[in-house]
């Protein structure tokens, strides 16, 4: 039987990103008439966009982080140099014809129920109204500035890793790297052998997980453009999804076998690829593997005893117009430094002030803790999902898989709205709070939370993320539980 389905319902999408691309594409491939895409900045791809730093890449393999419907014969290599994929979101944009229904240069104040209908007000002065609101504005968006004394004294140049500017001078410069989370390590690796002299500033080493780049030939791309086959053998390689398996087994379970697995990589790599014992200790972590997500890199280790990096583990005191004053005394003098400090990682749809039903605000909801039911729905905020959202899963595995089984399950969720069924879906307050209770418990008994810190943890000290199997996940995502969920026919009043 065909569903007869109201295709003039109205949404709007929140951020051009990986998850936005995605949401408009199914949108309009659904046949929605009015879909309605806002973006912050002057053009597509989130953080992809908004990345820009030398030696940027993608530490998933590039045929799995790429859309299902949109194989790429042309990635250069096993993983994706950032500029690449900026031109994979680019070209799939224009490809699937987004930019008749993007808007640039809108970013979004608010976002206000009232009558069953909400309406989104950009501060570039746009005002909409919209049926259902597709949040997919990213975590990992809002820059975070390390309190530093005496940042702003410094004489030479200060710049974030995701705020750079590609014009910045490098060779034969002295650049200091302050951070060695995935941005600092690879940042360190490029720079090494350009810059006069190079210091990683490590409050914390990181556990490294070797990880080969190899360069495909124009033969191999040639091979993938005939037999788009080749490229699913790539995607859905056993080996690959058996680590993915053993990776996101082995977070909920520190204890397991899969753990274990992955902490004796890790040391091995550390024992046998770092020669100098002084240096081996410097760069040897003191919290166990994957606490913070787990760095892939398929050459720091060789590139800092390569070329005499230097390892800077004694905390920063400060910084002096000269440099960078460490703990020991030692002015370590430079020209640059750059901050791969990480984001606020907790904002997510914020600082736009949301509200939902009777006026409950985001910030209300989210005053503990940023979370939604599966990542995905709110109570109270009516027609309103998340892609890419709180308490979704995180870790070294591709997001766009996450980001369209996510959308599997909220196309389910609107055929209940498009078909007539309902005027309105959310999940219920009990649900949420049933969630909420059993995913906070579960969350402390991950590998985050076994004694480091990290953008996964709240304020609260809990990790924020899915904190059970990936199995588990997929089977949630592939059938919402409607029991959960309060359908409302008729559109209430505000
Ligand atoms: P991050 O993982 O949050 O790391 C921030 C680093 O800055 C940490 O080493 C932190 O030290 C240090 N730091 C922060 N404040 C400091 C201060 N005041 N003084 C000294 N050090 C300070 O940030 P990120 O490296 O930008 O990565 C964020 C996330 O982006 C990654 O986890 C990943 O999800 C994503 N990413 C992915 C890729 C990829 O290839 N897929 C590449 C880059 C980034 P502590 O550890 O001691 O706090």
């Amino acid at each position: 039987m065909t569903v007869q389905r109201n295709l003039d319902l109205r949404f709007v999408v929140i951020g051009a990103g990986m998850s936005g691309i995605l949401a408009s594409i199914r949108l309009r491939e659904a046949g929605y008439r009015n879909v309605v895409l806002l973006e912050k900045a002057d053009t597509v791809g989130g953080t992809w966009r908004e990345n820009r730093y030398p030696g940027l890449n993608c530490d998933v393999p590039a045929h799995a982080y790429t859309y299902s419907f949109a194989p790429n014969a042309e990635w250069s290599s096993y993983l994706a140099p950032g500029p690449e994929i900026q031109d994979y979101f680019e070209d799939v944009t224009d490809r699937f014809g987004l930019r008749e229904i993007a808007h640039f240069g809108q970013e979004v104040d608010s976002c206000t129920y009232q009558g069953g209908v909400w309406t989104i007000m950009t501060g570039a002065g746009m005002s909409i109204e919209a049926d259902v609101v597709i949040a997919a504005t990213g975590v990992l968006h809002h820059p975070r500035m390390p309190e530093i004394e005496g940042l702003d004294s410094f004489a030479g140049t200060v710049a974030h890793s995701a705020r750079w500017d590609e014009s910045t001078p490098l060779d034969g410069r002295r650049i200091g790297v302050v951070g060695s989370g995935s941005t600092g390590v690879q940042l360190v690796s490029a720079l090494a052998g350009r810059a006069a002299r190079l210091g990683h500033f490590q409050r914390s080493p990181q556990w490294i997980m070797p990880m080969p780049n190899i360069p495909y030939t124009e033969e191999q791309r040639e091979a993938f453009r005939r037999d788009p086959a080749l490229i699913d053998a790539i995607r859905y390689d056993p080996e690959y999804l058996a680590n993915v398996l053993r990776f996101t087994e082995g977070i909920i379970k520190p204890d397991s076998e899969e753990m274990h697995i992955i902490e004796t990589i890790v040391r091995d790599n550390l024992e046998q690829g770092v020669a100098d014992p002084v240096l081996r200790e410097r760069l040897r972590p003191n919290y166990r593997a994957a606490c913070k997500r787990l760095i892939f890199s398929p050459d720091y280790y060789q590139v800092v005893q390569q070329h005499d990096v230097d390892i800077v583990v004694e905390g920063i005191e400060r910084v002096e117009p000269a440099g960078i004053r460490t703990s020991d005394g030692i002015l370590h003098e430079l020209d640059l430094i750059i901050l791969a400090t990480g984001f606020h990682a907790d904002r997510f749809i914020r600082p736009a002030v949301v509200t939902g039903r009777g006026g409950v605000s985001i910030d209300e909801m989210w005053r503990d803790h940023a979370t939604a039911y599966n990542a995905i729905s709110l109570p109270n905020f009516p027609n309103f999902f998340f892609l890419n959202g709180p308490t979704g899963p995180v870790g070294n595995f591709s997001l766009i898989d996450v980001a369209e089984r996510q959308w599997g399950y909220i196309e389910q969720l609107l055929d209940r709205v498009t078909s007539g069924e309902c005027a309105e879906i959310c999940v219920t307050p009990d649900a949420m709070a049933r969630y909420d209770e059993a995913r906070t418990e579960a969350a402390k008994g991950t590998i985050f939370a076994s004694g480091c810190s990290s953008w996964y943890l709240g304020k609260d000290g809990v990790p924020m993320t899915w904190p059970w199997s990936y199995g588990r996940f997929a089977e949630v995502m592939a059938k919402p539980d409607f029991a959960d969920f309060e359908m409302v026919a008729a559109k209430l009043p505000a």
